[in-house]
């Protein structure tokens, strides 16, 4: 079998890797600066399967020849879903994806099942599958697969045994021709194969009327208080967990759903589980405190890269009508709607807005309440931080990918605790 691997970055090297185990012949194609000339679609025509990484734009030339070749064209995940014969389960939504997925799976490990990370979290599904074939993972590992949209997108077979889809929010729409319903609708692809009983929508979606959800049968928790609970009975409060704000508990509420449709219900009333539950802590870069200055506090919550995120970062930190919070905002632009932020006007003592979308930003948020320009990020960090006094909070939740400024979320939340660690930042 002829098969062409469109990117080469994480997933296409991984979907070599497998296709090459699997006895696949492999080229890879990619648009590059350096080969200008665009791959043309006589030549893609001449193999048997595309597979594509979600990070290739759909409009980029590649991808439109790939589409114009005729040839079947789908994600690294729908490639590495047909090679998987075992159960997995899935995790799709705007937010909170990644701290869902580690949680099942940390939740999975506890009551004794081999559960592993998989997909956009760093780990594709295909490598998964490379190492079974290998030799190096043994068949019975369960894959729990952070799902991204773009991977979505080119998937016909994805059939995981169940499914979260946690929230839709504004986020990603300039590839989605700025519409909602376009990005919904990939979301919700999500089901196209898992009976109602094992779907599973998050807290907040079941809330909102704005979009027609699919049907989803699979939610037995229920929340009273901060109390998840399963038929009527207490599984854990939030307050004996490390899970701060609304939107951990809603992962929380997403994780325990997997697990009892896995498990049973019985296995959410294990001490170990219990236990487990309270251990867990997010990861790095989302609501994490860096450092506290003279009763100023720094929290680092690089990875809210849409209003939404921004939002309960918010309602997690500060109190409404306080003003204290001094927010950095500003980064790559994706087309989407700021205007949701002028709802949390009364948390914010005063917008730092910078990178390449600050005036959309400025233009929708400045009305509300006050917001300065910066040229650069060490500029308005130092801004924000020269402008707080005991008891307020200093934020890094930008609303916006990183990639204008930086290599990633990482590389500029640590930016953000370097600066913040500077007395010349901090002190005027
Ligand atoms: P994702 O993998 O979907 O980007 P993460 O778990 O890495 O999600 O969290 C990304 C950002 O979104 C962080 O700033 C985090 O505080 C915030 N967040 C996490 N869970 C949710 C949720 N359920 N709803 C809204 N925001 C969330």
């Amino acid at each position: 079998m002829r098969t062409g691997i469109i990117g080469r970055g994480v997933s296409g090297l991984a979907a070599a890797r497998l296709a090459e185990a699997a006895g696949h012949k492999i080229k890879f194609f990619e648009d590059t600066p350096c080969s200008p000339e665009k791959t043309s679609i006589c030549i893609l025509a001449g193999f048997d399967l595309l597979i594509v990484s979600p990070g290739v734009p759909p409009c980029s030339p590649v991808y439109l020849a790939a589409l114009a070749s005729g040839v079947e064209l789908i994600s690294e995940m729908e490639f590495g879903a047909r090679h998987f014969g075992g159960p997995m389960l899935a995790i799709t939504g705007t937010n909170g994806k990644t701290t869902t997925t580690e949680l099942t799976v940390h939740l999975l490990q506890a009551l004794g099942v081999d559960a592993r990370p998989a997909g956009n979290i760093g780990f594709p599904l295909c490598d998964i599958c490379a190492d079974i074939l290998d030799g190096r993972t043994g068949k019975g590992v369960l894959p729990v697969i952070e799902v991204s949209s773009f991977q979505l997108e080119r998937c016909f077979k994805f059939n995981p045994f169940a499914a979260v889809l946690l929230n839709i929010t504004s986020d990603h729409l300039n590839r989605y021709h700025d519409c909602m319903d376009e990005y919904a609708a990939t979301k919700f692809k999500i089901f196209d194969r898992i009976p109602v009983e094992r779907r599973v929508a998050g807290l907040s979606l079941r809330e909102t009327s704005e979009f027609k959800l699919p049907v989803c049968e699979g939610n037995k928790i229920t929340v009273s208080g901060d109390g998840l609970r399963y038929d009527e009975k207490l599984i854990v409060r939030q307050q004996e967990t490390q899970l701060n704000g609304p939107h951990n508990l809603e992962n929380l509420a997403a994780a325990l759903e997997l697990v009892q449709i896995y498990l049973g219900g019985d296995a959410l009333f294990s001490p170990v589980l219990k236990k487990a539950v309270c251990e867990f802590t997010t990861g790095r870069h989302r609501l994490e405190q860096v450092a506290e200055h003279s009763g100023v506090v720094f929290i680092n919550d690089s990875k809210a890269t849409n209003p939404a995120s921004v939002i309960v970062a918010l309602q997690t930190v500060s109190v409404p009508g306080r003003k204290n919070v001094n927010i950095i905002l500003g980064g790559l632009d994706k087309n989407m709607d700021f205007s949701s932020l002028l709802g949390v006007s009364d948390f914010m003592k005063k917008g730092f807005i910078t990178g390449q979308c600050r005036q959309a930003i400025f233009d929708t948020l400045s009305r509300s309440f006050p917001c300065e320009l910066f040229d650069t990020f060490k500029d308005a960090v130092t801004a924000a931080s020269r402008n707080s006094v005991a008891g307020d909070i200093v934020l890094l939740s930008p609303a916006c990918a990183s990639m204008d400024m930086f290599k990633d979320y990482k590389d500029r939340g640590d930016q953000f605790r370097d600066l913040v660690s500077n007395p010349d930042i901090i002190h005027q």
